[in-house]
């Protein structure tokens, strides 16, 4: 059974206890204070992103930014740990400098994928070429020789760099309909050449770099005016880079029309070895039930091609300056109040899948977990995870927040647990009743996930405000409540794709070696 109710709907529900509740818990009322009068976001902020700057697993930045939070919790009167729980390939991203010098000179807007190898100290200068079209494996082995000392383009140029929204504000339907027609029938046409090499996105720079080739051109347009998805690199000896769409096409265009265009790409990266990797925790003890937990949970790390602003800085950001306000003006809570920044959430969970694997006792304990990890926008849905019994203290704390910032959350309860997605569902799949606090999209998606725009200047900060009284009112909440709340899991529903029963997820282990190739 799936109900779903709006706050206010859940607000005329317990309207009459609420008249009584609603005369001002002065805890409550600190709370907003503090987050109002005294916010320290835009400071940590600017700290992290700015100064700090992207946090990928394996680079000293990350290293950087568990120091940094550890000295912020200290400062604030609050014992911090950097905990590790692995190991990871050591990588340092150095100057990225890509320029066009043939037919003609132009600096080109492009980036090291995140672990690439370097070029050497000057550079590497080539023409570029194209993927062939072939009709098998056999005919793109023949043809692979051909990449001996040249740079490949291995993605299919975009047809158009303009976001569908702009084509429908501006396009007549037809163009737009013939668009989308040509794009899908390119798109198509680009997956079976793919199949025919017999090869995919992992193996083909791999193959190609067997082959001779110098380096590796791609392009991952995000939909989005200027903006690509920045993720790690395949290749082990030769640079991979990513250009954005704007410059792919027109080199792309270049090849096509035979003016042989040659790129000098130098790309400064720094191998470091295999360096430990950490979770950042940070704790004020419960005063009555030490060994019962409310843990504040996002993810510390980042992808690299931006800043990490909104995925998952703002979340990050969110749990800090709840922290902060907690001790401020909730100094002795009754449960224990945990916050786990995670490393290597971007990699698969991984830092909340070992905290979880090696602090049973906690996992145990947890009364409540809140994670946020979709962007800077405020709060807008929260789900029960499949907990049947989460209505129950859920929907009585969510009613101690303010209406203006509980007014557009839509809740569903019991809800399904998480099959990942991020790192709350590591706590789901051990049966603590564990939350996502989901935001409103702010063009997440296009925007700023995994991009080269995730950056500083896309933080709504009033809206990451509203998320930090939230936070640390259901911590409160959750405190101070009077039972240890409830694990009973809903039946799951049925599956519509295989019609079988669904079974709730399990834990599953962390990669604890991680980068290694
Ligand atoms: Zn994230």
């Amino acid at each position: 059974m799936i109900k779903k109710t709006s706050l206010l709907f859940t607000m005329l529900l317990v309207c009459s206890i609420s008249m009584l509740a609603q005369d001002k818990d002065a805890t409550i009322e600190a709370i907003i204070q503090e987050a109002n009068e005294n916010s320290q976001l835009e400071t940590l902020g600017h700290q992290l992103m700015d100064g700090i700057g992207p946090r990928l697993v394996g680079t000293p930045q990350m290293k950087n930014a568990h120091d940094w939070a550890v000295a912020k919790y200290k400062s604030w009167g609050i014992p911090a740990r950097n905990e590790q729980w692995g190991e990871w390939k050591g990588w340092e991203r150095g100057i990225t400098h890509i320029d066009m010098v043939h037919p003609r000179v132009q600096s080109l807007r492009g980036t090291q994928l995140a672990w690439s190898p370097s070029t050497p100290k000057k550079g590497v200068t080539a023409e570029l070429v194209v993927l062939p079209t072939v009709s098998d494996s056999l005919e793109f082995v023949n043809w692979l020789p051909n990449v001996k000392g040249k740079l490949v383009m291995i993605s299919m140029p975009q047809p158009t760099g303009r976001p569908d929204y702009n084509w429908e504000e501006f396009a007549t339907e037809k163009s737009f309909e013939k668009m989308k027609k040509e794009r899908d029938a390119q798109n198509d046409a680009w997956r079976e050449n793919m199949q025919n090499t017999g090869l995919n996105r992992r193996t083909l720079p791999v193959a190609l770099e067997d082959a001779g080739a110098v380096g590796i051109v791609a392009s991952y347009w995000s939909r989005g005016f200027g903006v690509n998805k920045i993720f790690g690199a395949y290749t082990k000896e030769i640079p991979t880079v990513d250009l954005e769409l704007e410059d792919y096409g027109m080199l792309y265009r270049l090849v096509a029309s035979g003016q042989k265009p040659e790129l000098h790409i130098v790309a400064k990266s720094k191998e470091l070895g295999k360096v430990p990797t950490f979770n950042t925790i940070a704790e004020i003890k419960g005063s009555e039930k030490p060994d019962e937990y409310v843990i504040l949970s996002a993810h510390f790390d980042s992808w690299d091609g931006g800043t990490g602003a909104t995925d998952n800085g703002t979340g990050t950001l969110v749990m800090m300056e709840a922290m902060r306000i907690l001790k401020k003006v909730y100094p002795n809570p009754k449960r224990t109040i945990l916050v786990g920044h995670w490393g290597s959430e971007e990699q698969g969970l991984n830092g909340s899948r070992a905290f979880v694997e090696d602090h049973p006792e906690i996992v145990a304990g947890v009364q409540a977990l809140f994670n946020q990890d979709n962007g800077t926008g405020r709060v807008v849905r929260i789900s029960g995870g499949g907990f049947l019994n989460s209505y129950d203290y859920l929907g009585k704390w969510l009613h101690e927040v303010p209406r203006e910032i509980t007014d557009e959350i839509e809740t569903t309860f019991p809800g399904t647990p998480a099959r990942g997605g991020s790192d709350y569902a590591s706590f789901q799949a051990a049966g603590a009743p564990a939350f996502s606090l989901s935001s409103l999209s702010w063009s997440y998606w296009n925007y700023t996930w995994h991009t080269n725009r995730d950056t500083y200047d896309k933080i709504i900060f009033d809206d990451v405000r509203n998320n930090a009284i939230l936070t640390a009112i259901l911590a409160y909440m959750a405190s101070e409540y009077p039972e240890k709340t409830s694990r009973e899991k809903a039946v799951l529903p049925i599956s519509n794709r295989t019609g079988e029963q669904l079974e709730w997820p399990t834990p599953r282990s962390p990669e604890r070696d991680g980068g290694q190739n």
